[in-house]
């Protein structure tokens, strides 16, 4: 896998109607394993990498579902109206970052995790390999 990090990269939803950019390396990349992920992506965990506000560009118009965290804390999830991809979210615990779900970049491979997050809701027969794994979100 080559090291995309740092480069500008694109993404889209499945039908193309929303397209972003992304033009900083990301500040962290995790599999998130909560349940409101699988419950959103239709799988086992989501893939996201979190990047300043300031280098995210959005092209198109992505609706919103408010939903809430553990902490009672709003997380903004945004997916395309037209097709129902879940593109990226904006969490109130971390404020001036945007969360991309890196399966709808274009180089899906660009981001790769660093972490296990939520893993008290993992699914059993996945194995979470040499990444470190944490029940929760780490402090
Ligand atoms: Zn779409
Ligand atoms: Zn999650």
């Amino acid at each position: 896998m080559s090291d995309e990090t740092g480069k500008e990269q694109h993404g889209s939803c499945l039908c193309g109607a929303v397209r972003y950019t992304v033009t900083a390396a990301p500040v962290t990349a995790m599999a998130c394993h909560c349940s409101h992920c699988q419950k959103q992506t239709g799988s086992a965990f989501s893939t996201i990498a979190g990047v300043p506000e300031a280098a995210f560009s959005l092209e198109g118009e992505a609706a919103t579902y408010v939903d809430h965290g553990d902490s009672g804390n709003t997380v903004e999830r945004s997916f395309c109206p037209q097709c129902g991809s879940p593109l990226f979210t904006r969490a109130e615990a971390a404020p001036g970052m945007v969360w991309i779900k890196t399966g709808t970049l274009d180089n899906p491979d660009a981001f790769a995790p660093s972490m296990h997050i939520w893993c008290k809701s993992k699914q059993h027969w996945l194995e979470p390999g040499a990444l470190p794994a944490f029940d929760v979100m780490p402090g």
